[in-house]
């Protein structure tokens, strides 16, 4: 009883304090006000106080969940301006693993001077593609290496079936697998509203965008003043170009890889942090 009376008189200070400055407020809604004000300190007051907040709530950021999805090996595949290059170098450093471009797997035979390498080094300064019995190797090569043994981002290769074919058989035998296949899709539109809207300079090579990088004065290079071009790699035409021949180069890779379940299908038309995001859940599911 004692304490059922004592509650009943802090009650009633309590809705003094309260009701005071505002008597109307509280003649009107009694009802709330009182199931607030018994409800409150009960629930939300105590544990406030009682956890000391350690850290911040960890929050699962990539790097963390990422490390646990290792060994990784990613093959990435987007056209042209789909932005791989930037979810390239962020899935690269977030797991930690190499960036496998047949670019740099060549420049890296090449350094390494290895026999490999020796064969790639004329056919590049020649401008010549250089086929398939000397890349294979270069990649079964790569995929030794110690700094690719916890997962690997392709990017560019393979680019055909018997690259893919290939690339499966060397994981095979090193005892790894294909993890996913990404797969940036950008429609062609979007892609073309993007390249034909780049105006660079062709003094000093400044790039602008006309809707996402403007420069100050319309048509002007901010740096050195010269009146912007648009470079023919930007021109409609040829990036449509180059868009039908990403298209029919990676059609038969989708269609192999898709029945496999590998595909991870990625909206690009987004930020780039946006499409991180996505690629990353990809990796996960
Ligand atoms: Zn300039």
């Amino acid at each position: 009883m004692a304490r059922a009376t004592a509650a009943a008189q802090k009650k009633k200070k309590a809705s003094k304090k309260r009701a005071a400055p505002k008597k109307g407020a509280a003649q009107k809604k009694p009802g709330l006000r009182k199931l607030k004000r018994v409800k409150k300190p009960a629930l939300a007051a105590k544990p406030a106080k009682g956890i000391p907040d350690p850290k911040p709530t960890p929050r699962p950021t990539p790097d963390m969940s990422g490390r646990s999805l290792l060994p990784l090996n990613i093959l990435l595949i987007g056209p042209p301006g789909a932005g791989k290059g930037t979810q390239a170098e962020k899935i690269s450093s977030t797991f930690n693993i190499p960036h496998l471009s047949t670019g740099n797997l060549f420049r890296a035979a090449i350094k390494a001077g290895t026999e490999l390498g020796k064969k790639v080094e004329p056919l590049l300064a020649a401008g010549k593609l250089v086929p398939d019995d000397v890349t294979i190797p270069i990649v079964d090569e790569r995929l030794s290496q110690p700094d690719a043994t916890q997962g690997v981002l392709f990017d560019g290769y393979p680019r055909t079936i018997p690259q893919a074919e290939a690339l499966e058989r060397t994981f095979e035998r090193l005892g790894r697998k294909l993890n996913r296949v990404v797969l940036i899709e950008v429609p062609d539109s979007a892609i073309v509203a993007r390249m034909s809207g780049r105006r660079s300079c062709p003094k000093d090579g400044s790039v602008y965008h006309v809707v996402a990088n403007p420069p100050r004065e319309p048509g002007k290079c901010d740096k050195c003043g010269t009146d912007l071009v648009t470079r023919p790699d930007d021109q409609p035409e040829t990036v449509q170009g180059r868009l039908n021949t990403y298209t029919a180069q990676t059609a038969p890779l989708i269609a192999y890889y898709e029945p496999k379940g590998l595909l991870a299908r990625v909206d690009g038309v987004r930020t780039p942090d946006q499409v991180f995001e996505s690629i990353h859940s990809g990796l996960r599911r």
